[in-house]
C-alpha cells in the first residue's frame, strides 16, 4: 500500500472528546471516525486489523467445529415474546416497525432466533451436538455508549450457540469454547484471563468473563496470586468471615438499648464501645413491590448482584423512605427481629452474620438496638446467603491465596444456558427411546470491535498504538526520507517489491513530507517495523530497521533486510 493513496487522516492534536487511550489513538491514527453517538465509521486500517481478529477467530471456531451462519439482524418480535424477553430487554433493545405496522428489533443478541432456527430443521439426538457461530453487528442502545468501541451502540461480535442432547454434552462443549477462546485471545496478544462470572440475565447455570486487564477497563475482577482464581467482583463467593467473640459462653437474651442518634455502623459501635465487626449493617433494595434487606457485618459490604440472585432480580434499586415505611421498616434501626418476611418484605442474611455470637443490630425503632443479639437463635425465617463483596484482605476461595483487585475489559463471555430457550421456543428433539426432550444449550460472545480497543489499551505508548504482530494493520512501514531522491526511492520500491512478494504486508511512505512527520505516522500508527532508507543508505548500502515495540534499532546492507523481516515476522 502506498501511503499516499491510503486513506488514514492522521491528527496531530489528541481529540479532546475522547476520554480513553483506545479512544483518542484510534481517532488520532486515523482509524475510526464518529457518525452519532456510539456510532462509528472502520477506516481501512481499522478494517484490517477487525479482518485479523476475524481469521483467528475462524479459525479457532472451525478448529472446535463450529459452523459459521449468517442470520439476520432484523428479528421480529413474536420470538421474543415467545421467549419472554421482548418486555424484559428495555430500553437497550432498538426496537421498529415495517410498513405494515409489524414489530420488530435490531438483535443485541442470537438466542431467540437460533433457538428458533435449530427447532425447524433439528429434530433427532442424531442431529447434535451442533454448534452455530457468526460475525455480525449488534445493537445495543446502552444507556451510556463511550469510550469509542469499547461500549458503543452498534458493534461486532463473534455469537456462537451450541446445541445438546445433555448437561453432559454442553459440559464437553462449553470446555472446547473456553478453550478456543483462550486460544484466540493469547493469538490476538492479550493479556487477560477466564474469569467466574454471574450468568446475569441471560440466565443459565455457568459462565466466565474473559478480562483483559487495563487500567482503564470497566469491570472489577478480583485474582489470585497462588492459584488461576480469577472472578468477576460480584461473582466472587467469599469465604465465611472468622467470628470475632468465639468463646462459648451463654450468651443472654437479646437486649433493646437505647443508641440515641445513633444511626450509622460506625455511630452505633463507637456509642456501644464495640468493635464494628459485632455489629450488622443492613442495606434495603426495593424491586417493584418488593423490599429486600440484606444483611452484613458491620464491617462488610453487601454485593447487591448475589442479593437479586437469591430472588432472581436482575437491576435492584435502593429503596427509598416511602418503600421502608410502606413494610414498616425505621431508617437506621432496621432488624428482622419482630418482622416476619412475607411477599414484600425478605431478609436476606449473610452466611458471616449467621455465625456471630452476641451481636448489636437495630431494633425497628427510632434511636434503639438490640446487643446480645445471637442470628441463629434470634432470626427467624429469614433466608441465608453469601451476599458480601469480597475484599482484598479475604483468602482466595480456591486455594487460601493472597487476592488483590484489578480492572479488566470484558472481552468476550461463555454461558451454560441449559434449556432455559429450548424449553420456552419448544426447541425439542426426540432423544435415543423416542422421548421428546429440550435442547441442552450453550451461548458464547466475543466482542469483536471492543477486541481491537482492548489490544491497543494494553499497547500504546507516549508515541501511539504499538500493534501486537499479529493484529497489525500492516506489518512494515519502508520509509524513504526524501522521495525527490530517485536513488533512494527506487531503493525503497525495490524493498516495497520484496515485502509484497513474500507476503509482508506493507506500506511505502511515498509522500512528499519531511522524514520527521513520517515517523511520527509511522509510531502513530504503530506499524510493528518501520525501514528507514536515507544517509547510511546513500553512504553505505545501508538501511535502518526500527522494532516500535523495544525502540531497538539495527543498521544492515539492504540485501539483507527481507531475510530479517520474514524471520522477525515468524519469531513475533
Ligand atoms: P457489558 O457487560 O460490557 O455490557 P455484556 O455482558 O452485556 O457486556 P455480552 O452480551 O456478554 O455483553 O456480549 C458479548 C461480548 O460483546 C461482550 O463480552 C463484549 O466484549 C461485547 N460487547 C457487549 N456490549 C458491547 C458494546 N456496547 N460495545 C462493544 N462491545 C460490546
Ligand atoms: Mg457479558
Amino acid at each position: 500500500m502506498l501511503a499516499s493513496q491510503l486513506y488514514s487522516p492522521t491528527l496531530r492534536e489528541m481529540p479532546a472528546d475522547a476520554e480513553m487511550m483506545s479512544h483518542k489513538l484510534m481517532l488520532r491514527a486515523g482509524m475510526i471516525r464518529k457518525v452519532g453517538n456510539g456510532l462509528y465509521t472502520y477506516l481501512p486500517l481499522a478494517r484490517r486489523v477487525i479482518r485479523k481478529i476475524e481469521a483467528i477467530i475462524h479459525e479457532e471456531m472451525v478448529a472446535i467445529g463450529a459452523q459459521e451462519v449468517m442470520m439476520p439482524i432484523v428479528q421480529p418480535a413474536e420470538i421474543w415474546q415467545a421467549s419472554g424477553r421482548w418486555d424484559v430487554y428495555g430500553k437497550e433493545m432498538f426496537r421498529l416497525q415495517d410498513r405494515h405496522q409489524r414489530e420488530y428489533c435490531l438483535g443485541p443478541t442470537h438466542e431467540e432466533l437460533v433457538t428458533t432456527l435449530v427447532h425447524m430443521d433439528v429434530s433427532s439426538y442424531k442431529q447434535m451436538p451442533l454448534t452455530l457461530y457468526q460475525i455480525q453487528n449488534k445493537y445495543r442502545d446502552e444507556v451510556r455508549p463511550r469510550f469509542g468501541l469499547m461500549r458503543s451502540r452498534e458493534f461486532i461480535m463473534k455469537d456462537a450457540y451450541s446445541f445438546d442432547v445433555s448437561q453432559e454434552g454442553l459440559d464437553v462443549q462449553y470446555q472446547a469454547m473456553y478453550d478456543a477462546y483462550s486460544r484466540i485471545f493469547s493469538r490476538c496478544g492479550l493479556s487477560f484471563r477466564p474469569v467466574e462470572a454471574d450468568s446475569g440475565a441471560i440466565g443459565g447455570s455457568g459462565s466466565h468473563e474473559f478480562m483483559a486487564f487495563a487500567e482503564a477497563g470497566e469491570a472489577a475482577v478480583v485474582r489470585c496470586h497462588t492459584c488461576t482464581y480469577a472472578a468477576n467482583l460480584e461473582a466472587a463467593v467469599p469465604q465465611t468471615q472468622q467470628v470475632p467473640n468465639a468463646d462459648d459462653g451463654e450468651v443472654g437474651p437479646a437486649e433493646k438499648v437505647a443508641t440515641p442518634n445513633a444511626k450509622t455502623i460506625e455511630a452505633v459501635a463507637s456509642f456501644l464501645q464495640l468493635p464494628v465487626e459485632q455489629t450488622i449493617k443492613a442495606v434495603v433494595f426495593a424491586a417493584g413491590e418488593t423490599v429486600i434487606v440484606a444483611m452484613v457485618r458491620g464491617d462488610a459490604d453487601v454485593n447487591d448482584v448475589q442479593v437479586g440472585k437469591q430472588y432472581g432480580l436482575v437491576d435492584l434499586e435502593m429503596a427509598d423512605q416511602a418503600a421502608l415505611e410502606r413494610v414498616g421498616l425505621v431508617a437506621g434501626y432496621i432488624s428482622p427481629l419482630g418482622l416476619a418476611q412475607s411477599d414484600n418484605l425478605k431478609f436476606v442474611v449473610d452466611e458471616s452474620v449467621m455465625q456471630m455470637r452476641d451481636a448489636v443490630c437495630g431494633a425497628n425503632e427510632e434511636g434503639m438496638h438490640y446487643r446480645h443479639v445471637v442470628p441463629q437463635r434470634d432470626f427467624q425465617n429469614v433466608d441465608v446467603a453469601v451476599i458480601r463483596l469480597i475484599t482484598e484482605q479475604d483468602a482466595c476461595p480456591h486455594c487460601g491465596g493472597t487476592l488483590d483487585f484489578v480492572r479488566g475489559i470484558e472481552v468476550g463471555q461463555v454461558f451454560k444456558l441449559g434449556t432455559k430457550y429450548s424449553e420456552a421456543l419448544g426447541a425439542t428433539y426426540l432423544n435415543e427411546n423416542g422421548k421428546s426432550a429440550p435442547m441442552v444449550m450453550g451461548c458464547y460472545g466475543i466482542g469483536v470491535s471492543r477486541t481491537m480497543a482492548a489490544a491497543i489499551e494494553q499497547n500504546f505508548d507516549e508515541n501511539g498504538i504499538v500493534w501486537p504482530c499479529a493484529l497489525a494493520p500492516y506489518q512494515a512501514v519502508i520509509v524513504p526520507v526524501n522521495v525527490k531522491d530517485d536513488e533512494l526511492m527506487r531503493a525503497a520500491q525495490s524493498l516495497y517489491d520484496q515485502f509484497t512478494a513474500c507476503g509482508v504486508e506493507t506500506v511505502l511512505d511515498d509522500r512528499n513530507e519531511r522524514a520527521g512527520i513520517k515517523f511520527k505516522d509511522a509510531d502513530l500508527i504503530g506499524y510493528p517495523l518501520r525501514i528507514t532508507v536515507g544517509k547510511t543508505f546513500v553512504n553505505g548500502g545501508t538501511v535502518e530497521i526500527k522494532v516500535r515495540r523495544d525502540g531497538t534499532v539495527s543498521e544492515m546492507p539492504i540485501a539483507d533486510v527481507p531475510a530479517f523481516v520474514m524471520q522477525w515476522i515468524r519469531e513475533n
